[in-house]
């Protein structure tokens, strides 16, 4: 398992410094979590503004 993010996100960045193992980073359009590294901890989804990052 492993959270994604999808494109109600605006890029603000808040995600990635909560991430206890980096998985998230900028993309092009929005912000992208490596589903290999994430370990469903869902810190991200505490701190986002809009609620993108989800479970899959
Ligand atoms: Fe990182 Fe946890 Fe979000 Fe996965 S669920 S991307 S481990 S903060
Ligand atoms: Fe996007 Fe939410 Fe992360 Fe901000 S906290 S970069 S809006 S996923």
């Amino acid at each position: 398992m492993a959270y994604a993010i999808n494109d109600e996100c605006i890029s603000c960045g808040a995600c990635e410094a909560e991430c206890p193992v980096s998985a998230i980073s900028a993309g092009d359009s929005k912000y992208v979590i490596d589903d290999a590294t994430c370990i469903d901890c869902g810190a991200c989804a505490g701190v986002c503004p809009v609620g993108a990052p989800n479970p899959q």
